[in-house]
Formats: structure tokens, C-alpha cells, sequence
């Protein structure tokens, strides 16, 4: 099975990344978002694998200062309330992809009423 791999990752309005597939994929995530969904260790128990971060529990008004490749399978980026520890991988990335069509994949309902 292949990785999708972003061909553009550009910040495209305040608190706003949008990442393009080369499947031809858009995800459109809110910085808060990203901050959340953090792998860190700090936001991460390393153990369980657990996050720490309470959902909801990031401002909506964090936002991305920067964004770094770090190899070719992974990003970097670092938020307003200074946190950078998070490397992003395509995959996570991608796993946690808030369009309406990977949240329906994610439930699996064979009778999901999402539609367009
Ligand atoms: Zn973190
Ligand atoms: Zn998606």
C-alpha cells in the first residue's frame, strides 16, 4: 500500500493549512487542530500512546509560525504558543484529515447518509 505524499503544504489564510495530496486530495486543516493532534512526547504518553491534550482544551486562536520538512516523509511545524515538537508524518497527517469524506471513511457506516 502507497503513502499519499503532499505535493503543497501552504498556510492560506490566518490559522488555516491546507495541504494538496498528489491523489489529487485537499485536507484544509485549522492550526488549532494540528496543535491538537500533536505525537509529540510531550503531548503523547509514550506508554499508552494516549494524548494528552483534552480535546477542545487548544485555543482556537494558535496559529502556525512555520513549517519545516524534516526528511521527505514528515513536517514540522511550530505553533504561536511556541510549541515545535511535533513532527507530522503524510500519514498522520492524512489519518487525521478533517474533510467530510475521511471522517465518513474513519466511522465506516455502510449506510452513512454523507453525500457530495
Ligand atoms: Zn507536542
Ligand atoms: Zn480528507
Amino acid at each position: 500500500m502507497s503513502i499519499s505524499r503532499p505535493t503543497s503544504i501552504r498556510r492560506t489564510a490566518p490559522r488555516e493549512i491546507r495541504i494538496e495530496w498528489d491523489d489529487g486530495h485537499v485536507s484544509e486543516f485549522p492550526a488549532s487542530l494540528l496543535r491538537e493532534f500533536c505525537g509529540c512526547a510531550k503531548c503523547v504518553d509514550e506508554w499508552t500512546g494516549v494524548t494528552r491534550i483534552a480535546p477542545g482544551s487548544i485555543p482556537v486562536s494558535v496559529d502556525v509560525i512555520e513549517c519545516e520538512h524534516v526528511g521527505s516523509y514528515a513536517v514540522r511545524f511550530v505553533f504561536t504558543d511556541t510549541h515545535s515538537d511535533g513532527i507530522y508524518s503524510w500519514q498522520r497527517l492524512r489519518r487525521f484529515c478533517p474533510c467530510d469524506g475521511c471522517r465518513g471513511e474513519a466511522r465506516a457506516r455502510p449506510d452513512s447518509k454523507a453525500e457530495g
